[in-house]
């Protein structure tokens, strides 16, 4: 079954795209409550990983794009404001220099990663643009570490991990892996390019990961592994990179101390886990249409009394989910069963008691399908508790 993110993000009510703001996403609060559900995730696996959360802004001066190099190589792509020499920016990697440079960094203090929610620009042609998969504004799960050649294995073996979670927690168990080698192209010297590329296979074997390489397809300033991937429908979708640099940050003038008191530039590994947290929705909505995993929803169960006779039994049960780290709401108003499931549509677990289930300690448990089962309330409750939720502490 192949899904089309548009069409189950309009069904679900989730966001909407509009003409005159073609190629940015208008998040709706269901929409916006799942992808701060992602953000949230993804900051907490951050944190587990040791990586600082920082914002850097917006506009910058066209001086700086022209010292990071972008303005020759992605100016057409970038957005410039008339009368002003400010640009938005298209990536966050300059940003994050910016803060590395304001302070005197020791080796002690390297590793040192920066993560960012960073909402970039980029200007594409209209009729590149789709659904919320290829837009003109997103928001990558973004971080650069900051490093010495010493610890670019490390870091690397890290990142594969702490991927490989969060694509086990999304429920995506088939992930491609390539690695791309120095092109002929290229800066660094080729002692630095042998470590580089050697570090990078080294952690992709020790995490466990089947790979690829691809000879000759690094960009020029450093290698770089590629995480894709696969749906249900089989699909191939590029996500997360980590990629090597040895260039930007030598010519945004970052340094530390080293040991021996002389001034060394650090290697910087972009790396990105999900992308930009637009394609990725789209992605989750292409891959599990509108059955999305429930600890990702706004609304998660919904706990309906029959009559008013069973609020109080209805009341604990909405309880014990709120308890086991799910939310719920309780619907005790006095209409028809029909007329509740008609308002709950969209809930994937409605929870539906009336005399007799009270009387026999049961509930009725119904799924988005429209299936139901007759359940006893401490089999609901052992399955409650085993319902993936990776956001409980
Ligand atoms: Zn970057």
């Amino acid at each position: 079954m192949l899904y089309d993110h548009r069409k189950i993000g309009r069904e679900m009510g989730l966001f909407h795209i509009q003409e005159d703001a073609a190629g940015s996403v208008f998040w709706h609060p269901r929409g916006y409550a799942l992808y701060r559900n992602i953000e949230n995730y993804i900051r907490m696996k951050q944190l587990q990983y040791g990586y600082d959360e920082v914002k850097s802004p917006q506009l910058y001066d066209v001086s700086l794009w022209k010292k990071s190099g972008h303005w020759d190589h992605f100016k057409e792509n970038m957005y410039s404001i008339e009368d002003s020499n400010f640009s938005l920016k298209p990536m966050n990697c300059p940003g994050h220099i910016q803060i590395f440079n304001s302070d005197l960094i020791s080796y002690k203090q390297l590793p040192l990663r920066l993560a960012e929610f960073g909402c970039c620009h980029r200007n594409e042609p209209s009729g590149a643009l789709h659904g919320i998969m290829r837009v003109r504004q997103f928001v990558q799960d973004d971080a650069h570490i900051f490093c010495m050649e010493n610890q670019i294995q490390s870091e690397a073996l890290a990142f594969c991990k702490m991927l490989q979670e969060v694509y086990d927690d999304f429920g995506f168990k088939n992930i491609k892996v390539a690695l791309s080698l120095r092109p002929d192209d290229r800066a660094g010297n080729d002692a630095d390019w042998d470590l580089a590329e050697q570090a990078l296979e080294e952690a992709i074997k020790q995490a466990g990961f089947e790979y690829i390489l691809q000879p000759g397809e690094g960009a020029f300033y450093g290698p770089k592994l590629e995480f894709a991937l696969i749906d249900q429908g089989g699909r191939e979708w590029q996500c997360g990179t980590i990629q090597l640099d040895f260039v930007l940050a030598g010519r945004l003038g970052a340094k530390y101390v080293a040991q021996d008191g002389s001034q060394k530039v650090p290697v910087i590994l972009h790396r990105a886990v999900l992308g930009s947290l637009e394609r990725f929705i789209g992605i989750l909505l292409e891959h599990y249409g509108k059955d999305l995993p429930v600890w990702l929803l706004k609304d998660q169960f919904a706990v309906l009394p029959i009559k008013p006779s069973v609020n109080d039994y209805a009341c604990n049960v909405k309880e014990a989910v709120l308890q086991f780290g799910f939310n719920a709401e309780l619907d005790s108003d006095d209409i028809s069963l029909g007329d509740k499931i008609k308002k709950y549509y969209h809930i994937p677990n409605l929870i539906i008691i009336g005399d007799r289930e009270a009387k026999n300690g049961q509930v009725v448990w119904r799924k988005l399908d429209g299936s139901q089962e007759v359940i006893d309330l401490h089999i609901f409750y052992e399955k409650v508790k085993n319902v993936k939720n990776p956001l409980k502490k």
